[in-house]
């Protein structure tokens, strides 16, 4: 599953928060709670897109 790096810019706090396909949802701060955030790209999100592409399947279930 990807894992996506977040960066706020109001308190410059970084956090990692797993994304599922299709959510939509909100990202805020878990420090400020501000919704002014700047998604980064991470190494490890690459580098597991390849291998759990196939496995990503039985999560899109959950709802
Ligand atoms: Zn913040």
């Amino acid at each position: 599953m990807p894992i996506f790096e977040y960066q706020c810019s109001q308190c410059n706090e970084t956090f990692e928060k797993i994304v599922f396909s299709g959510d939509k949802e909100e990202i805020e701060c878990p420090k400020c709670k501000s919704a002014d955030v700047q998604k980064k790209m991470s190494a490890t999100s690459f580098m597991g897109s390849s291998i759990g592409t196939c496995a990503s399947g039985p999560s899109k279930g959950f709802s």
